[in-house]
């Protein structure tokens, strides 16, 4: 959802409440796309401090559908951060210098889509696993190892063995 911030930014001290919904429906990244099951409508403050400041908080709690890194399973998987940021104003408009990163704003359209979808980014969980324990899919035959052993020769019985090769899958996505 795209937010007008044009009258935040004219009223001096002005801030404004507002519940906002996430629309984005999934998360694509280079790892792939996954699904967000659930998200909470963010409660979004945004402030004017003295035309000297802009000021866009709230808080975003969403489900991210990702497989395990060890089976391959959708795990529904809780994303939660704070989106806590601040804007430099000068004569009642944004330095641009400091937003030039800032893909979010349109001039003085606030797409929180792609607010929340940097935040996302920055706080993608390094692993996701089904459960502690989770013993992955056989090598051999693709079979799901939590299931039962299907027998087959595999070098890496050891869980120690396993994590290790998480690390490795780890740099091989990098
Ligand atoms: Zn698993
Ligand atoms: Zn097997």
């Amino acid at each position: 959802m795209v937010v007008d911030i044009s009258d935040m930014i004219s009223c001096e001290n002005k801030e404004v409440t507002k519940e906002v919904p996430i629309e984005l429906k999934s998360f694509v990244s280079r790892l792939g796309e996954f699904p967000i099951t659930k998200a909470a409508p963010i409660e979004l403050k945004i402030a004017n401090r003295e035309n000297k400041q802009l000021l866009i908080q709230g808080d975003v709690d969403l489900t991210v559908s990702i497989p395990c890194s060890r089976c391959l399973k959708e795990v529904p998987t809780d994303i939660r951060f704070s989106i806590d940021k601040e804007m430099k104003l000068e004569n009642a408009v944004i330095n641009d210098e400091e937003m030039e990163d800032a893909d979010y704003l349109i001039g003085l359209h606030l797409d929180i889509d792609k607010l929340v979808y940097g935040e996302i980014l920055v706080n993608w969980p390094m692993k996701v696993l089904c459960k502690e324990d989770c013993k992955g899919i056989c090598k051999v035959c693709g079979q799901d190892l939590n299931k039962g052993d299907c027998g087959c020769q595999r070098t890496e019985l050891d869980p120690r063995m396993a994590a290790i090769q998480d690390i490795f899958n780890k740099f091989k996505e990098v």
